[in-house]
Formats: C-alpha cells, structure tokens, sequence
C-alpha cells in the first residue's frame, strides 16, 4: 500500500504539529493503515511541552516528497508554506482554517472553516464519521486550540472552538485555564533560541499586494524581556531583508496575558505598519494596542493599505 504524508505547515506551530497527529489517527481509524504523520521543521517550546505532558515522540522530519506521493495537508494550504515538490505530489485531503490558496488539475478531499484552529474541525470529522476521541488525542486538540486562540481571547475564536475546547476538556480530564497558561508560558522561553532562530520560530512569508514581506511572532508574557534584545533581534532582521530581498519584516512580540502585540518594523516599506494601524514607529517599534492575530488583525488591514 502507498504510504500517506500528513503534515502541517513549515515552521510548524503546535496546531500543525498536533493536527498531523490526529489527522493520521483519523485516517487509520477510516481504514487507511498507512498514514503517517510528519513535520516540516523543528518543533517549538509550546509543542515540546505539549508532548511532554503526554510522554509523546515528535513526527518525524520530512525534507521534500517524490512525485506522485499522497499527502494529506493540514493547517496550511498554500505551496509556499508547504513542503518540497509539493507541486509534483497527489494531494488527496486539505483539512484547513486559512484562505484558500491552493490550485489542482484533479478533484480532492477539501474541508475548510472559517474557525480559530484546525483541530476545532478535527473534532468535527471525529464526531461526523462516530470515532472515539481518546483523552490523548482530546489533549492534542484542546492543546492547539488554546494555542491558535490564546486561550480562546484572540479574535479569530469562534463558537465553534469554545464548544470543543468545552468538550475536549471534559474527556481530556484538564483544567483548561490552568494547563493553558502554563502551556503558552512554556513557549515563551526563548533562552535556548538563537536570534535566527527566534526569528524563524513563527515567521510566514506574506505579501501585501507588492509589499515583500515576513511577518514573525513571538509570545512574551512581558515584552520588556523580550525588547531588552531588541538591538539583536534588529541585527538579524535587516540581515534576513538584505537575504531575501524583502521591503519589510514585521516583528510582532505578543504579550499572551495583556493581548497586546509591540511591533519591531524593518525595511523600506515599515512606514505601511504606520499607515496601516494610524501609528508613529519610535526607533523601529511601537505598541499596537488589542492586536494578537496575524490573520485577522495584521494581513488584511496590511493588505487593504499597501
Ligand atoms: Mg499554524
Ligand atoms: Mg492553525
Ligand atoms: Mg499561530
């Protein structure tokens, strides 16, 4: 039988991590016995806490697939995000909750929701096909939803994601504001991080209509820790605009507990974050006030003024 590649996003997050977990359990539970789940890149503090707790391997790293591979895409559907050869793979399912970016020749499996986290539709499919939700895969799910929605106080969280959180919690047996807390804190430790590494750790490539640009975030539960290496963290983002010819690297630093983002703003195009968000940077940086979401808070109000 052909073997089946799951995986999430480059750069993976906890959700992309988790829900190529228990996407793959899904897949075998509906008969597809040779589904694996996999990673694209190196696992963050957040998830390695989340797979602690559970005594869990990390999926193993996945450099590029051959062509005619069947891949199973979750958490990200764009090519750019994806993994290598991409193009040339069969894809057969996208289970997703970003904007539609993707493009085939063939008809496929496609289940997207405009909802806080991909795991909120996994605990969907779950209860739609009748399977089990053990308390392990119930703790991988609630762990990403909580994650994607700063437990569940940023703006992208839905009905939908309360009422699993709701749920999850009850099989998982966890107290959600307790274990949350202690979770997004556990991916707030930079200490082993280089600053290239920080810098890459939750960087996407987006563009602003003809704006070039990275947009990075880190969660802090004190900004101040993380601005008192501010010089650093500079140094390394005008070296990664001259690398890859950007006209701009956002730099959110987001502050989990307060749900505020100080914004670190470099290249020749930092000047849109000021007309974006009616702003004034001050040494490259400014706080923006109640913004905690890339997607709803940073790509389209970016993207509308650029
Ligand atoms: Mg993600
Ligand atoms: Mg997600
Ligand atoms: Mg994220």
């Amino acid at each position: 039988m052909v073997k089946t590649y799951i995986f999430g996003h480059k750069s993976p997050d906890s959700d992309s991590i988790t829900s190529s977990i228990v996407m793959a359990n899904l897949e075998k539970e509906l008969g597809n016995n040779d589904a694996k789940a996999y990673r694209l890149g190196n696992i963050n503090k957040e998830t390695e806490f989340i797979l602690d707790y559970l005594g869990m391997d990390a999926p193993e790293l996945l450099e590029r697939v051959d062509d005619g591979d069947n891949v199973i895409l979750v958490d990200h559907n764009s090519p750019a995000e994806s993994v290598e050869n991409l193009e040339n793979a069969n894809i057969l399912k996208v289970v997703d909750h970003h904007k539609l970016a993707l493009q085939t020749s063939y008809p496929l499996f496609l289940r997207f929701e405009p909802v806080g986290c991909t795991e909120t539709i996994l605990f969907k499919l779950y209860n739609e096909y009748d399977i089990e939700i053990s308390k392990e895969i119930a703790t991988l799910m609630l762990s990403a939803i909580v994650s994607d929605t700063l437990l569940l106080k940023s703006p992208t969280t839905t009905e939908d994601d309360k009422f699993a959180v709701e749920k999850l919690a009850e099989i998982a047996s966890i107290d959600v504001g307790e274990y949350g807390l202690e979770m997004l804190k556990a991916g707030t430790d930079l200490s082993s991080f280089s600053i290239d590494e920080i810098l890459s750790l939750d960087a996407k490539q987006i563009d602003f209509k003809n704006v070039k640009s990275i947009v990075n975030q880190v969660n802090t539960a004190d900004i101040d820790d993380v601005m008192s290496i501010k010089d650093e963290l500079e140094a390394g983002i005008n070296k990664i605009i001259d690398n890859e010819g950007l006209d701009l690297f956002m730099l959110l630093i987001t502050d989990i507990v307060n749900s505020n983002s100080q914004v670190i703003a470099l290249g020749k195009d930092a000047c849109l974050v000021e007309k974006a968000y009616g702003v004034k940077l001050v040494d490259n940086t400014v706080l923006l006030e109640g913004v905690v979401s890339r997607k709803k808070q940073v790509v389209p109000i970016m993207t509308e003024n650029a």
